[in-house]
């Protein structure tokens, strides 16, 4: 599965996106008129409850209780505006809105509920160690006690003992072949389905258990013989019990069920559009991935749990139906005109990569070899599928090659789906796409071919690595999406370089490393159960951390081994499930030197975490060492830790070409490296392709500052952009003090690369939004002068005509975003001048893709410019131009406005659902947004959990969005709070206490560093 968070669409990682340099809002008026959007009366009676609590986290203590008790927060907010903005402080009184009915709860009441709460928690869990038998949360499960613990049993729906007690299932029966008949009802919303599924007893049993949720079962037989089920609901189990033991052998296993389209985006669910005739129309499709395919049918639900499936699928004549397979015969039913369509037989295969769908498509289609490739999306969008069609027939190709093993199926289904909250799905033989993902307009420049061509090579190498081997559980769930990552980088280096994705995966490196600094990190395989913690797989770890330690290994091994270990692996596990360990296995074999992969490999997934090597010089003696890097060291943590790294270095005689590059094996805490002779400087992480960063003598520092001073071009780009990366993140862990990261950055003035330069602006831009969520104004301009004066000059020479190298783009955005959001009058001009333009065209003149968001965003701060995007966002049936535009409706800092979009994309009427993680992380970019948008979680906290699964990677986006630009003592006890009075389920996501480590990091790097700005800036 790819997923979609904003930072990836459609420049990944728009560091300086989102008007992070916003001007200041203008104070809020509701008493103006309405504008000519529509906003209900309903939409404006949202009231934040706790927009109080965050305004007085600003100033802790500027407030008294007093005042405390009668401001309504959003009044609140407004004074905040007005302390911001004082040329329109006379205009705050007019901000008026209604009282929170219950935000003045006294705190005596509030400290008495959380004080009962945690006391029904520790007496809850008390319960559950001494009820629970410690097996049930063991790896192995229960399987050997069953008959002595017939006490611990849960209770099934029907008040009988279920006959299990795990969450992973028995492995005494396999299945082997499905049937699944299915007949969706688009009008109802609801579908019939009759599954019949060959077992294989390998162990004798008396219990048949699997996977069922959300379905009505009506008949169970096995052997044609009618029986009873027990189903035990919260863990999706159902079980069928014998009154003796079932002997070795094969069996028949069959369900009649009916159950209602999902609502929400996972199983069988419902999805609909409205094309560009106005007419509303729907469509039923599958997303599985990881554990929803047991809300389609009954079924063995664990990925090692292979099979082969048959599909068939009744509709209307106005449909068609795709499944994994190529269709074989459709069949008149002659009941209301009904057709049934029948599939191949699949290969053999997990569940969680089953998938069907019922739709109006249309399609294009081209032959690879001897497969067919096709590209469905609504006939409206038709014409869109001609990029996606030809960069996926030249990927197949590519991976056919490269893995030596052929795509095994006749047929590849490329599909855009309208409404879809993955990036895509790598289903065998039948992918599916956000519309954003696969659609490319005649007005899609090379900018946004870039992602559409990286979520096709990752669902693509998904054929191979997840498809036709698979993990064997969740906890490897890096060995399906690393791997997809790393491949999707490595295949567009070799069949697109004009994409320029380098800058892209060094960007993704440096994304892992922030996240795996936190002490809420955890290792790339990792122990999971239950189904939060498997959605929660689904993470910067997998995916980027993943991609990021197969490049370092591909680079340690010589020429080729990689490659062969790769192949060696696809063949040995071809339609099987593997660990981590066989993949190393597979490498060991091919490598040559005396390099043991998988004693090396190890470290780097079994240690959560990365490290932080430490490099001193004496002449030509280098003292190495090694410790964990982890930004909040108080939680304490092993460091005994060891890493096997594979260091890398050059030096000042030789430093830009590949053949300079040396390699040191560090595997202990502290070695020495002897250096032939004296060099004036020394570089270690060459190119950026270790997962580690690198810290230097004072002397060490200043040798490679003052080299980059004299001559830019000393080390590739990638260098110099780690070595910025790298001495930001050594001041957070105050390891160097901001003077010196300051003195660094003195060099980017003379610098012209896209790489240091987007890093240097995303790094600045962080420390930005800190200062000013603080309203820090201060600060915060000063920040602003020290920006304009290190990019000033390059964003006034940049172009605003059409542009094709990507790298260009890239920077140009970058720049234009940044000096159009600190109002720079150039910029502002040029894209008021663009966007009237656009608009007296009809929108036939072309924005420059890249520019497109700046100019849109530039629109969206007047009433009249909004307003016209929004009917612009209505009409186009451009998925990516869209976007931009609502990133744009989403980054304005009128507040009824935000929260109309807060609402409509929540409530998927006029903004579609699969938007909302977009939405909110764009609202809290800004000052007035990130206030609202927090309330607005909390109190929509249901609603939205019922749309996105708990720990979910839409989940995880929203609540790092929402929380991550904290950096005050309230804050982190609202925070707390709220998360705490969710209960376990809430509490215990990882993403939480990434949250929380997150903001209690943001406040010491405040207490520390504040000082040195003000002097520094
Ligand atoms: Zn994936």
């Amino acid at each position: 599965m790819e997923t979609f968070e904003s930072e990836r669409a459609p420049l990944p990682r728009n560091m300086i996106e989102n008007s992070m340099f916003e001007e200041e809002p203008d104070v809020v008026d509701l008493a103006k008129e309405s504008p000519s959007y529509h906003i209900d009366s309903d939409d404006v009676t949202y009231e934040p409850r706790s927009s109080r609590l965050l305004v007085r986290g600003l100033g802790e203590n500027d407030m008294d209780e007093d005042e405390e008790d009668y401001e309504s927060s959003a009044r609140l907010l407004g004074m905040s505006f007005m302390n911001r903005s004082s040329s329109q402080r006379s205009a705050a009184s007019s901000y008026t809105r209604q009282q929170p009915s219950n935000s003045c709860s006294p705190l005596s009441t509030k400290t008495t509920a959380v004080g009962v709460l945690i006391l029904v928690l520790v007496v809850s869990m008390f319960m559950v160690i001494y009820f629970v038998p410690s097996c049930t949360f063991t790896k192995k499960g229960c399987q050997k006690s069953n008959s002595s613990m017939s006490s611990i049993y849960p209770i099934s729906t029907s008040g009988e003992l279920f006959p299990w007690t795990d969450l992973r299932l028995p492995v005494s029966v396999h299945p082997v072949h499905y049937n699944i008949s299915l007949h969706p009802d688009l009008n109802s919303m609801t579908f019939q389905g009759n599954v019949s599924i060959v077992v294989l007893v390998v162990h004798e049993t008396k219990n048949i258990v699997l996977h069922s949720s959300d379905m009505n079962i009506i008949k169970v037989t096995f052997d044609d013989k009618e029986y009873r089920f027990l189903e035990y609901k919260p863990w999706q189990q159902i079980a069928i019990k014998f009154p003796e033991d079932l002997k070795k052998g094969q069996y028949v296993l069959k369900f009649s069920y009916k159950a209602n389209l999902s609502n929400s985006y996972d199983g069988f669910y419902n999805s609909s559009y409205v094309d560009t005739a106005g007419t509303k129309r729907v469509l039923a499709a599958t997303q599985f991935e990881p554990l929803a395919a047991r809300k389609a049918f009954p079924c063995f639900d664990e990925p090692a749990f292979k099979s082969t499936f048959v599909v068939k699928m009744t509709r209307e004549a106005k449909y068609i139906s795709l499944s994994n397979m190529p269709k074989i015969k459709t069949t008149d039913l002659n009941e209301n005109g009904l057709q049934e369509d029948e599939f191949e037989s699949s290969v053999k295969m997990s569940t969680y990569l089953v998938a069907f769908i019922v739709a109006e498509f249309s399609s294009h289609s081209k032959n690879v070899s001897k497969t067919t490739v096709s590209v469905y999306a609504v006939p409206d969008k038709k014409d869109q599928v001609h990029y996606a069609l030809e960069t996926a027939c030249k990927l197949l190709k590519f991976y056919n090659t490269f893995f030596e093993i052929e795509y095994p199926l006749s047929k590849l289904d490329l599909v855009a789906i309208p409404d879809f909250l993955a990036g895509a799905m790598e289903n065998w033989g039948l992918i599916t796409f956000r519309e954003t993902t696969l659609l490319v307009g005649n007005q899609s420049s090379r900018f946004d071919k870039q992602l559409v061509t990286s979520v096709i090579a990752h669902e693509l190498a998904h054929q191979w690595f997840g498809n036709l081997v698979t993990m064997r559980w969740w906890n490897d769930l890096w060995l399906n999406e690393g791997f997809a990552t790393y491949m999707q980088y490595m295949s567009i280096e070799n069949v697109f370089p004009d994409l320029d994705i380098d800058i892209e995966f060094l960007n993704v490196r440096f994304k892992a490393l922030a996240k795996d600094a936190l002490n809420s990190s955890h290792p790339v395989s990792t122990f999971v159960s239950t189904p939060e913690q498997v959605e929660e797989m689904f993470d910067s770890v997998s995916y980027e951390k993943g991609a990021s330690i197969l490049l370092m290994l591909n680079a340690t091994l010589r020429d080729g081994e990689f490659h062969k270990g790769v192949i060696e692996y696809l063949q040995n596990y071809n339609l099987s499930n593997t660990e981590s360990k066989d993949l190393w296995n597979s490498l060991s074999q091919v490598s040559k030197q005396s390099l043991n992969v998988s004693e090396m490999m190890n470290t780097w997934t079994v240690h959560k975490g990365f490290p932080l090597v430490t490099v001193k010089r004496n002449g030509p003696q280098v003292t190495l060492s090694q410790e964990h890097f982890l930004l909040n060291a108080e939680n304490g943590t092993d460091d005994s830790s060891l890493w096997h790294i594979p260091l890398t270095y050059v030096n000042d005689s030789c430093s830009v070409l590949r053949s300079c590059k040396q390699v040191f094996h560090l595997k202990d805490k502290e070695a020495t490296l002897q250096l032939p002779g004296q060099v004036k400087w020394l570089k270690f992480n060459f190119r950026s392709d270790g997962f580690y960063i690198v810290h230097y003598d004072e002397q060490g520092w200043s040798d490679l500052i003052s080299a980059l001073k004299v001559d830019v071009n000393v080390l590739p780009s990638e260098d110099k952009a780690a070595l910025i990366n790298n001495i930001f993140a050594l001041s957070r862990l105050g390891k160097v003090s901001f003077r010196q990261v300051l003195n660094l950055m003195d060099y980017i003035r003379n610098e012209t690369e896209t790489a240091p330069l987007t890093e240097a602006l995303s790094q600045l831009g962080q420390i930005y939004r800190l200062l000013d969520k603080r309203s820090d104004l201060n600060l915060a301009s000063s920040m602003t002068t020290y920006i304009e004066s290190h990019f000033g000059s390059l964003m006034e020479s940049q172009s605003w005509e059409v542009e094709t190298s990507v790298s260009k783009m890239t920077l140009r955005s970058a720049l234009l975003e940044t000096a159009c959001a600190l109002n720079r009058p150039n910029c502002t001009t040029q894209a008021r001048r663009l966007f009237d333009q656009w608009l007296a065209s009809n929108k036939t003149l072309q924005i420059p893709s890249d520019l497109m968001r700046t100019v849109f965003k530039v629109a969206a701060k007047t009433d009249e410019g909004w307003s016209k995007l929004l009917g612009s966002y209505k009409h186009s049936i451009y998925d990516t131009e869209k976007r931009k535009m609502l990133e744009a409706l989403a980054s304005t800092q009128d507040v009824r406005k935000i929260i109309w979009v807060l609402q409509k994309s929540l409530d998927g009427s006029e903004i579609q659902n699969q938007e909302f993680p977009l939405v909110i992380h764009t609202v809290c970019r800004d000052f007035a947004g990130y206030l609202y948008a927090w309330d607005f979680m909390k109190e929509n906290w249901e609603k939205i959990t019922q749309k996105f699964p708990i720990g979910s990677f839409a989940i995880q986006s929203i609540i790092t969005s929402t929380t991550s630009q904290f950096s005050t003592k309230t804050h982190l006890a609202e925070v707390q709070n709220f998360f705490s009075s969710l209960g376990a389920k809430g509490s215990q996501m990882r993403i939480v206490q990434e949250a929380i480590e997150t903001i209690k990091h943001n406040m010491r790097w405040m207490e520390k560093n504040l000082n040195t700005l003000q002097s520094w800036l």
